[in-house]
């Protein structure tokens, strides 16, 4: 059975959430001395003077609807890097706890552990970059709270298979399982937020950096059950989402359509690109990509990658990765950009 306070670091339980005077007023209207802000406007034009909504209900809201589960079961921050660093810093203890990691992967999950001082196991993915689940559960101990997967995977674009995760969502119950879906939009399978009321150890990212096209304004959401939520809400910067971006984040939630024809344009790129990669003698493998990346592997990829640079064409070297030897993940770009690509490889 998994029982979430068993997972929370016990300071944090006790802990009390910082408190703004107006969680006693709901209301939009009335005389707000309460926040020592410049009553009088901002510097520049637009209204910034006043602190935005730190449970962010408006944009909650409409995103519940939008991806099929209720406000409790959001949380939303500086980028899904947010998330990622509270949802340990919720669960580990530096020096005691453990995360187990399936490289390669995300490199953000051990960042924020080694911040942390928290131990980082691993058990590396299969050549074909799937989850050898009997590993994985061997690995884990009971200092180990997080189990992270990546899918579909960073740097490999590939979907874990379905029944792994669902297996280690089965037989883990001593910690949280966290689906990292930042590329989800672009795949066939369904979201594991389906799941949430079934798995209270399931955590599943998601983020506005990738399909919705906005890196810029650092947007990453985190879907779990409602008391897991209102762990990373206690411990959460209190304002971790700007006005700007709050307002930015309604107006995009209205575009869910441009969004899938984004998706449209840059997975009919990817198909093209591939093949035409396929047909370059210097290739000699690009591995199935269920995401908006694919990673390739050349004769040389140390070399190619600086001379991509210097014809200012910048990928990603990741031949130094495990299993990603002689390997560059190559971002889908545009029609342009990736005919830019092709003619550079054609020159080395
Ligand atoms: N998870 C994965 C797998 C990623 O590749 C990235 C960004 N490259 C992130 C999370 C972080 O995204 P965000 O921009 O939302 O912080």
């Amino acid at each position: 059975m998994f029982s979430l306070s068993n997972v929370i670091r016990p300071h944090i339980l006790t802990l009390t959430p910082y408190a703004s005077a107006r969680d006693e007023y709901s209301g939009k209207e009335g005389t707000f001395l309460d926040a020592n802000e410049n009553p009088y406007g901002s510097v520049i034009s637009g209204n910034y003077n006043r602190y935005p909504d730190p449970y962010q209900a408006a944009v909650k809201e409409k995103l519940g609807e939008i991806k099929g589960v209720r406000p409790a079961q959001i949380f939303l921050g500086n980028g899904s890097d947010e998330a990622i660093d509270l949802v340990i810093r919720a669960t580990c203890e530096p020096q005691k706890d453990n995360i187990l990691i399936l490289p390669p992967t995300y490199g953000m999950y051990k960042v924020c552990a080694d911040v942390q001082n928290i131990e980082v196991k691993q058990v590396p993915l299969t050549p074909d970059f799937q989850v050898d689940t009997k590993k994985v559960l061997e690995t884990a101990d009971k200092h180990t709270k997080i189990i992270w997967i990546c899918s579909p995977n960073n740097p490999s674009g590939n979907i874990i298979e379905r029944n792994a995760i669902l297996h280690i969502l089965d037989n883990f119950k001593t910690g949280l399982v966290v689906v990292d879906e930042a590329y989800i939009d672009f795949a066939t399978e369904d979201s594991f937020t389906k799941l949430l009321d079934t798995y209270p150890n399931l955590v599943v990212l998601q983020t506005f950096s990738k399909a919705w096209g906005l890196a810029a304004l650092r947007l990453g959401m985190a879907f779990a059950s409602d008391e897991f939520i209102k762990i990373l809400n206690k411990i959460k910067y209190p304002y971790n989402l700007n006005g700007v971006t709050q307002k930015l984040l309604y107006a995009a939630l209205g575009k869910e359509n441009k969004k899938d024809k984004y998706v449209k344009q840059i997975l009919k790129e990817r198909k093209r690109l591939h093949k035409k990669l396929s047909e370059l003698s210097i290739v000699k493998h690009i591995y199935p990509s269920d995401s908006n990346q694919l990673l390739v592997k050349f004769t040389d990829a140390n070399a190619l990658f600086h001379f991509l640079i210097e014809q200012k064409v910048i990928t990603r070297n990741r031949s130094n990765v495990i299993l990603c030897e002689d390997c560059i993940r190559i971002s889908i770009g545009t029609q342009k950009e990736n005919d830019t690509l092709l003619k550079a490889l054609k020159k080395y």
